[in-house]
Protein backbone atom coordinates (compact mmCIF):
# COMPACT_ATOMS: atom_id res chain seq x y z
CA UNK A 1 0.00 0.00 0.00
CA UNK A 2 1.65 3.31 -0.57
CA UNK A 3 2.29 5.63 2.09
CA UNK A 4 0.57 8.47 0.77
CA UNK A 5 -2.74 6.63 1.02
CA UNK A 6 -2.31 6.05 4.79
CA UNK A 7 -2.31 9.88 5.61
CA UNK A 8 -5.58 10.06 3.13
CA UNK A 9 -8.82 10.99 5.49
CA UNK A 10 -11.49 8.51 6.28
CA UNK A 11 -15.12 9.57 5.91
CA UNK A 12 -15.48 9.44 9.52
CA UNK A 13 -14.54 10.81 13.17
CA UNK A 14 -13.90 10.30 16.63
CA UNK A 15 -16.92 10.25 17.74
CA UNK A 16 -15.52 11.27 21.39
CA UNK A 17 -13.14 14.19 19.88
CA UNK A 18 -14.62 14.43 16.03
CA UNK A 19 -11.26 14.56 15.00
CA UNK A 20 -10.92 13.23 11.27
CA UNK A 21 -9.47 9.57 10.98
CA UNK A 22 -7.13 8.73 8.46
CA UNK A 23 -6.81 5.72 6.96
CA UNK A 24 -4.37 4.49 9.11
CA UNK A 25 -6.38 4.30 12.15
CA UNK A 26 -8.72 2.39 10.50
CA UNK A 27 -8.31 -1.42 10.54
CA UNK A 28 -10.78 -3.46 8.73
CA UNK A 29 -11.98 -6.65 10.52
CA UNK A 30 -14.85 -8.19 8.51
CA UNK A 31 -16.57 -7.83 5.24
CA UNK A 32 -19.45 -9.01 3.57
CA UNK A 33 -21.21 -8.06 0.66
CA UNK A 34 -23.06 -5.14 1.88
CA UNK A 35 -21.49 -4.74 5.20
CA UNK A 36 -17.87 -4.00 6.90
CA UNK A 37 -16.69 -3.43 10.39
CA UNK A 38 -13.84 -1.22 11.24
CA UNK A 39 -11.60 -1.56 14.06
CA UNK A 40 -10.36 2.51 15.01
CA UNK A 41 -7.98 4.19 17.31
CA UNK A 42 -7.85 8.00 17.36
CA UNK A 43 -4.97 9.32 17.57
CA UNK A 44 -5.96 12.24 19.22
CA UNK A 45 -7.93 11.20 22.55
CA UNK A 46 -7.11 7.17 21.78
CA UNK A 47 -10.51 6.13 22.39
CA UNK A 48 -10.66 2.86 20.26
CA UNK A 49 -14.28 2.14 18.69
CA UNK A 50 -15.90 -0.48 16.88
CA UNK A 51 -17.86 1.20 13.39
CA UNK A 52 -20.10 -1.16 10.95
CA UNK A 53 -21.06 0.12 7.56
CA UNK A 54 -23.68 -0.93 6.21
CA UNK A 55 -24.34 -0.02 2.75
CA UNK A 56 -28.26 0.39 1.39
CA UNK A 57 -30.11 1.66 -1.07
CA UNK A 58 -30.57 4.95 0.26
CA UNK A 59 -26.66 5.79 1.11
CA UNK A 60 -24.12 3.99 3.31
CA UNK A 61 -25.19 4.21 6.87
CA UNK A 62 -22.50 4.06 10.30
CA UNK A 63 -22.74 2.43 13.56
CA UNK A 64 -20.38 2.67 16.78
CA UNK A 65 -19.43 1.09 19.54
CA UNK A 66 -16.98 2.06 21.72
CA UNK A 67 -14.16 -0.54 22.75
CA UNK A 68 -11.41 -1.17 24.86
CA UNK A 69 -10.10 -4.12 22.99
CA UNK A 70 -7.24 -2.93 20.31
CA UNK A 71 -7.19 -3.99 17.11
CA UNK A 72 -5.26 -7.39 17.83
CA UNK A 73 -7.40 -8.40 20.12
CA UNK A 74 -10.60 -7.93 17.89
CA UNK A 75 -8.83 -9.81 14.88
CA UNK A 76 -8.30 -12.45 17.26
CA UNK A 77 -12.03 -12.46 18.25
CA UNK A 78 -13.07 -13.01 14.60
CA UNK A 79 -10.80 -15.01 13.16
CA UNK A 80 -8.18 -16.49 16.04
CA UNK A 81 -5.71 -15.01 13.77
CA UNK A 82 -4.55 -11.87 12.39
CA UNK A 83 -5.82 -10.27 9.14
CA UNK A 84 -3.33 -10.37 6.05
CA UNK A 85 -2.24 -7.47 4.16
CA UNK A 86 -4.23 -8.01 1.27
CA UNK A 87 -7.78 -8.28 3.66
CA UNK A 88 -6.94 -4.81 4.34
CA UNK A 89 -6.06 -3.81 1.03
CA UNK A 90 -9.63 -5.74 -0.29
CA UNK A 91 -12.04 -4.03 2.34
CA UNK A 92 -10.31 -0.43 1.58
CA UNK A 93 -11.22 -1.04 -2.02
CA UNK A 94 -14.62 -2.91 -1.20
CA UNK A 95 -15.06 1.16 0.88
CA UNK A 96 -13.94 3.12 -2.13
CA UNK A 97 -16.10 1.38 -4.34
CA UNK A 98 -19.33 1.42 -1.93
CA UNK A 99 -21.35 3.11 -4.35
CA UNK A 100 -21.27 0.04 -6.74
CA UNK A 101 -23.01 -1.57 -4.39
CA UNK A 102 -26.43 -1.83 -6.47
CA UNK A 103 -29.22 -2.82 -4.04
CA UNK A 104 -31.72 -2.19 -6.99
CA UNK A 105 -30.39 -4.68 -9.13
CA UNK A 106 -31.91 -7.14 -6.53
CA UNK A 107 -35.64 -5.46 -7.12
CA UNK A 108 -35.61 -5.47 -10.76
CA UNK A 109 -37.67 -8.19 -12.37
ZN1 LIG B 1 -10.79 11.10 19.56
Amino acid sequence: MAKNNQNQEFPASCPVCRKVLSRKDVFPVFEAYTKILLHFSCPSCQTSALLTVVGGMQGTIGMGMVTDLDRAEIAEKFFGRSVSADEVIDAYQMMNNSKCIDFEDSFRN
